[in-house]
């Protein structure tokens, strides 16, 4: 044994990434129509690892990557790949001429960032590729319709900026009822005709994300956009679309401890033991991404059956009761896994918490570990 080396050291929780579940995952959400896909690694890729999802997503034939920062952008041509990236969140005092510079496409909704990005261009003496955002009922990002025609004059006279694409993002598109989505394509199609008297020539028109990809099949255009769906989130409703959980979260008994009945457990002893039973330490806390509000209807899985998650949540641990489950010391904890397999997933942690898997997922980390499975096209194969 040299020095530094460990016997049997593994890290406490590790976070295992299914890459041949984001494949097919992928796979599901392309469109039949032949329109492209963007699959979306903003965030460190709904935190499943920005890197390694977009060379994966690459690697089987994505068009596009799609991210919300320049910094995320610079990131991804950092380490060397080189897919036409949008990003959606540059402003005037953002890395604009490295962003330039490293091809990437940049999203602009507003007169003051379209011109810092020519600027950028200019001081790179090349020509910046921007897509134009329109709002068509978000109100969240993109060009006011009142400001739209403007925007697209503006940029048609600026030499250095060339418009490849129109975009356009649904603020409903998991509703069931299409109505407020039919309303915001035809105002999508409103903009992309004006923009088009204005000069502009976009040749990739995007509106769809993974919601629209699945159901709406007159919002997908030229591309769809691609992120919950990717990381295996069913928007729409139980898992109809067959899209599969691509992160695996696990931990081990750390500690197992029998108790009498009446042991107050944890913080506040917000949970008191009815009876004599194991108590299971599992070494993640909410200081890992595990929401504390678990503590009321969390559930981990060990040995094959499910066990609650009792007492308060703390920042680095939680306790689970087994009743007389003979639990060993290091047994594996499923803390997110396969619904199928009866294992809880980032779905059922969010009915829990009140909030929505996106939320789940990219909270995960602190001290987990992160490990990949199933890659595909990787440099060394
Ligand atoms: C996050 C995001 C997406 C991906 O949406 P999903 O619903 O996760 O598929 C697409 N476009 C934009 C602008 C986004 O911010």
């Amino acid at each position: 044994m040299t020095s530094g080396e460990q016997l049997h050291a593994r890290p406490l929780a590790t976070r295992i990434v299914d890459h041949a579940a984001i494949a097919r995952n992928i796979e599901r959400l392309r469109p039949s129509s032949g329109a492209g896909i963007m699959v979306v690694v903003k965030a460190d890729g709904f935190g499943h690892g920005m890197l390694d999802v977009a060379r994966t997503a690459v690697a089987i034939g994505a068009e596009w990557l799609g991210v919300a920062t320049v910094d995320e952008a610079l990131a991804l041509r950092a380490a060397g790949i080189d897919a036409p990236v949008l990003c959606w969140l540059a402003d005037p005092w953002t890395r604009l001429t490295d962003a330039v510079a490293a091809t990437v496409t940049i999203s602009c909704a507003n007169i003051e960032t379209l011109r810092a990005v020519a600027d950028a261009a200019r001081i790179t003496g090349s020509t910046a590729q921007v897509h134009l955002e329109l709002d068509t009922g978000m109100a969240r990002g993109g060009a006011e319709r009142a400001r739209w025609a403007e925007l697209c004059a503006a940029a048609a006279h600026l030499e250095a900026v060339e418009v490849t694409g129109i975009w356009s993002h649904l603020a409903l598109a998991a509703d069931p009822d299409p109505l407020s989505t039919t309303a915001q394509r035809e105002a999508f199609e409103h903009g992309v005709a004006l923009a088009r008297k204005s000069g502009l020539t976009p040749r990739v028109l995007h509106l769809a994300n993974s919601a629209a990809a699945l159901d709406h099949e007159q919002t997908w255009f030229d591309l769809v956009r691609c992120g919950a769906g990717v990381y295996g989130i069913e928007t729409v409703s139980d898992r109809v679309h067959g899209l599969e959980p691509t992160m695996r979260v696990v931990s081990r008994a750390t500690q197992v401890r029998r108790v009498a009945a009446g042991s107050g457990v944890s913080y506040n002893h917000a949970y008191v033991t009815e009876r004599e039973t194991t108590l299971v330490l599992v070494p993640v806390g909410y200081g890992d991404g595990v929401p504390r509000g678990l503590s009321h209807g969390g559930q981990v899985v060990i040995d094959g059956v499910r066990h609650p998650i009792v007492g308060a949540i703390s920042m680095d641990q939680l306790v689970v009761d087994v009743g007389n489950a003979p639990v060993r010391l290091g047994a594996e904890v499923v803390l997110l896994g396969s619904p199928r397999a009866g294992e809880p997933d980032a779905q059922e942690w969010a009915d829990v918490t009140g909030t929505i898997a996106h939320e789940i997922l990219t909270g995960l980390g602190g001290r987990m570990a992160r490990e990949h499975i199933n890659q595909v096209g990787t440099a060394s194969s």
